[in-house]
C-alpha cells in the first residue's frame, strides 16, 4: 500500500467524518399497521412497535438517540399529534434503549434486571433509565388500550420481555426472535442458549396461526416463521453436539461448519463462525 501523504490523510478525514457521525442522517422511521391503533415501526437498531390509546402513545423499544426527533416526529403523525407517554423496553442492549432520555417519554417501564445492569453503566444516561420494574408479568390498562408484559427466563440476556397485545393477536418479542438469521445470544449479560430455545418453544405453544410476531430483527412474521427459526436452533445444536460426542475439538467443529442447509441464516453480525460457537457453551444437559 502506497504511503499516504498528509494532506490525503486530511482530505480522507473530511470525507469521512461527517459520514460517520451522521450514519442515521439518511434513516427513515416506517410504519407498518398490524391492526387498529398498532404499528411496528421500523428505522435503524431493533423493531418498534407504537400503540396509539385515548390519549398517549405506548411506544416498545427505542433505537438510538440520534433517531429520537424522527421518531417522534412519527408517533405525533401515527397518532394525530398525541405525545409519547410510556416506553417499554424489552431489554438492555443499545439499539433498543439508546434513545430512551432523547424520546422523553413520561415513564419508562423494563424488567428489574435491565435496570440493574444499565444503572451499573456509567456511560448510560440517568434520564433514560426505566422509572418502573417488574419482576414476572405486568399489565397496563392504559385508557383504552391492554397490554401484558411477560418476562421469559435467561435466554437472550437475563432481563428480556415480551409484550403481548391480546386483544390485537399481536405480540413483539423482543430479541428473543431475530427473523430468518441466527440470533445473538448474549452469555455476558446472563443469556443461555438452552433458555433461548426453551422460551420460543414456549411462544410457539402460546400463539396460533392469526398471531402477528414481531422480531426484534429482521421482517414481520408469525407461528410459521417462529416454527422455522427453532426449528434452525434445535437442529443446528443437534449437529454440534454430534460433533462433540464424536470428539471432534471446537476448532475442528466450527471448521466443519452447520452445512448447506444452515447458510441463508449466516449474516454480518452473527455468522455461521459465531452461531456454532454460542451453540458450543450451551449448557450440559441434566439427566
Ligand atoms: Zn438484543
Amino acid at each position: 500500500m502506497p504511503r499516504l501523504q498528509p494532506y490525503t490523510l486530511i482530505l480522507l478525514l473530511i470525507i469521512s467524518l461527517p459520514a460517520l457521525a451522521n450514519r442515521f442522517a439518511n434513516v427513515e422511521i416506517n410504519a407498518t399497521p398490524l391492526a387498529e391503533d398498532l404499528y411496528m415501526l421500523t428505522g435503524s437498531g431493533g423493531n418498534m412497535a407504537a400503540l396509539v390509546s385515548d390519549d398517549e402513545v405506548i411506544l416498545i423499544d427505542a433505537q438510538f438517540a440520534e433517531l429520537a426527533d424522527k421518531i417522534n416526529a412519527k408517533l405525533v403523525e401515527l397518532s394525530d399529534g398525541k405525545a409519547l407517554g410510556t416506553l417499554i423496553n424489552t431489554h438492555l442492549h443499545a439499539d433498543h434503549v439508546n434513545g430512551n432520555s432523547a424520546l422523553k417519554p413520561k415513564r419508562i417501564v423494563a424488567h428489574a434486571n435491565v435496570l440493574k445492569r444499565l444503572s451499573a453503566d456509567e456511560s448510560f444516561p440517568r434520564a433514560g433509565l426505566p422509572t418502573e420494574t417488574f419482576k414476572t408479568q405486568l399489565s397496563l390498562n392504559l385508557s383504552g388500550q391492554t397490554i401484558r408484559l411477560e418476562y421469559l427466563p435467561p435466554s437472550h440476556t437475563d432481563g428480556d420481555i415480551i409484550v403481548w397485545f391480546e386483544d390485537k393477536n399481536v405480540l413483539h418479542m423482543g430479541d428473543m426472535m431475530f427473523e430468518g438469521r441466527f440470533p445473538f445470544i448474549d452469555l455476558n449479560n446472563g443469556g443461555s442458549v438452552r433458555g433461548y430455545i426453551a422460551n420460543v418453544a414456549y411462544v410457539l405453544a402460546n400463539i396460533d396461526n392469526d398471531t402477528k410476531v414481531i422480531p426484534g430483527h429482521g421482517e414481520l412474521t408469525d407461528k410459521a416463521g417462529l416454527q422455522r427459526f427453532h426449528q434452525m436452533m434445535v437442529k443446528t445444536l443437534a449437529i454440534v453436539e454430534q460433533q462433540q460426542a464424536k470428539g471432534l475439538t471446537n476448532e475442528q467443529i466450527v471448521e466443519a461448519g452447520l452445512g448447506e442447509e444452515w447458510q441463508n441464516w449466516h449474516w454480518n453480525f452473527i455468522t455461521e463462525q459465531r452461531w456454532i460457537n454460542t451453540l458450543l457453551q450451551a449448557e450440559p444437559l441434566t439427566q
